[in-house]
């Protein structure tokens, strides 16, 4: 149950967020923590948003059970574990429940912490109709006013699916949040898309035992990455098991809803498979909150446009996280929200706090996972020319060595540093453990370390990790 909803008509608010995921939520506590008469709209009747109701959260444990069931076989294969004849079994559809209990419990944890920090709570739809009220639609469909000085947009994105006259049989197609919906494993599944989303979801259901066909575009996945990543992600997804069909497009998709499915290719193959699963970006979520009325300007992709103080061009109108269409990530819309919080309401101290959105770290959860922070080497070279310097070391770590060759999956770790003391301006890591590793050496980069900062500090062996302190 999300908490009490306050609807008081009329009510007046120091700041009102429109939207209770990662950024609405973060943001508003911390207004409320400073003393500020706080509000949250939300219109799902849950709190947490994308992140925790159909994106980080279930992803990362469908990450971990893809995980575990490589380990399994590495087990047996490497590690002289017995198991069972056929192999270890993963039932999806009693796992599914027990995983949308943890989100519920979640959500929970969400509505109390908004309660207890005071920030009232209204469900519905918000629209703007000025700068300084807004209309909500209860889900009866009934309507009441609130009022507040000033207005923070949080209302995140949806995943974009073409329609059927761009791609006839589109729509017989799932976005992300339908392969959340899913209560039992596709045996075949097709994904259409080469960015976080595809990679990350074709991951897990190869991994899983799904005959997975990967459908891009152009010729890589992760194409804004740096290209050594690219370069040993896509051989490796290839080698275990995951179908690519680069340079390729979808012309029309046959079948039923739920299944199976025909889907036609640009290179005259067919695919028969019982999900197609369409992960080709997202959209933000501006329309019908009366950003038109207000004379909030968006930009081509219909993503609000803010300046570095997160404002809008309409004054005491702010935005933070996905809808404002910069790094979609969610400790980017919590730091963006709370750092707007400190700043209007957190006094002298904070007077000039805002996020700085260079040297973002990012984490592919990819098999194996990538982390990334900084420039990418044709982003240094563009910037900085022949004052770049590339350091890289490519090899198995040593959790592999008991594997057989087929199974040891690769990694490869690289430096980008600029200029003659050698700063170091890109990390870029793929294979076991560089999702957690990252973080602290994004806090290097962060703080303008040199590679010789890097070489002065001692190695913890025996890890991934320490090729990064080691690199000739
Ligand atoms: P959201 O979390 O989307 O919240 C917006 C809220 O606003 C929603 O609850 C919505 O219902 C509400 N809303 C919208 N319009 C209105 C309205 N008019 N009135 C009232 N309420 C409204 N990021 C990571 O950092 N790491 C990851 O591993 C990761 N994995 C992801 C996996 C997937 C499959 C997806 C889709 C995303 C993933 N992300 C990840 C991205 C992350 O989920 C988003 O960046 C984050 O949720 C953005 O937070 P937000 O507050 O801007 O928007
Ligand atoms: P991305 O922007 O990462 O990727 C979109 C992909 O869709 C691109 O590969 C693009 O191809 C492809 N594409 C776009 N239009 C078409 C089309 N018409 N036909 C075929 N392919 C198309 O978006 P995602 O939806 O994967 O993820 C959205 C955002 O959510 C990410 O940018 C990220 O910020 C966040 N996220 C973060 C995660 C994490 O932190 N681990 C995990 C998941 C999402 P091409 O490359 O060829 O142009």
């Amino acid at each position: 149950m999300p908490p009490i909803d306050k609807t008081t008509p009329g009510e007046k608010y120091d700041v009102v967020f429109i939207g209770g995921g990662s950024g609405g939520s973060a943001g508003s506590r911390r207004a409320a923590l400073h003393g500020a008469k706080t509000a949250i709209i939300e219109e799902s009747g849950k709190l947490g948003g994308t992140c925790v109701n159909v994106g980080c959260v279930p992803k990362k444990i469908m990450w971990h059970a893809a995980d575990i069931a490589d380990k399994l076989r590495h087990a047996a294969d490497g590690y002289h574990f017995k198991l069972p004849q056929d192999g270890p079994q993963f039932t999806w559809a009693t796992f599914k429940p027990q995983r949308d209990a943890y989100i519920r419990w979640l959500n929970g944890i969400y509505d109390k912490n908004i309660t207890g920090e005071g920030v009232a709570y209204h469900a519905g739809h918000a629209k703007l109709t000025s700068p300084t009220s807004i209309e909500i639609k209860r889900e009866d469909g009934t309507t009441y006013s609130i009022n507040t000085d000033k207005v923070v947009l949080a209302t995140g994105g949806r995943p974009t699916i073409p329609s059927d006259n761009e791609i006839p049989g589109a729509s017989l197609g799932i976005d992300s949040d339908g392969f959340f919906a899913l209560e039992d494993q596709p045996k075949r599944v097709a994904v259409v898309g080469a960015g976080y989303i595809a990679v990350e979801l074709a991951g897990v259901l190869n991994t899983l035992g799904s005959e997975t066909h990967l459908i891009a575009r152009h010729d890589k996945v992760l194409r804004t990455f740096d290209p050594s990543l690219q370069d040993v992600l896509l051989p490796w997804m290839q080698h275990t098991g995951i179908n690519f069909h680069g340079n390729t497009k979808v012309l029309k998709v046959e079948g039923q809803p739920g299944g199976p499915l025909t889907v036609h290719l640009s290179t005259g193959k067919t695919l028969e498979v019982d999900t197609l699963l369409w992960a080709i970006g997202r959209k933000p979520n501006t329309e019908n909150l009366g950003l038109e009325d207000v004379g909030i300007k968006v930009d081509k992709t219909g993503s609000v446009v803010v300046d570095e103080w997160q404002e809008t061009n309409v004054k005491g109108v702010f935005s933070i996280g996905d809808v404002q269409g910069k790094a979609l990530l969610t400790p980017v819309a919590i730091a963006a929200g709370r750092r707007l919080s400190n700043r209007l309401y957190g006094g002298e101290q904070f007077k000039n706090d805002k996020l700085d959105y260079h040297n973002i770290p990012t984490v592919v959860f990819s098999h194996p996972p990538i982390g990334t922070v900084g420039l990418t080497e044709p982003q240094a070279r563009e910037k900085y020319g022949d004052a770049v310097k590339i350091y890289k070391s490519s090899f198995r770590a040593l959790y592999f060595s008991m594997i057989p060759a087929d199974h040891k999956e690769p990694s490869l770790f690289k430096l980008v540093v600029v200029g003659p003391e050698e700063r170091v301006v890109g990390v870029h890591v793929i294979g076991m453990g560089s999702d957690e590793l990252l973080q602290g050496f994004a806090v290097a980069v962060k703080m303008g370390a040199t590679k010789r900062d890097f070489d002065d500090t001692v190695a913890i062996h025996p890890t991934s990790a320490e090729e990064l302190v080691t690199l000739r």
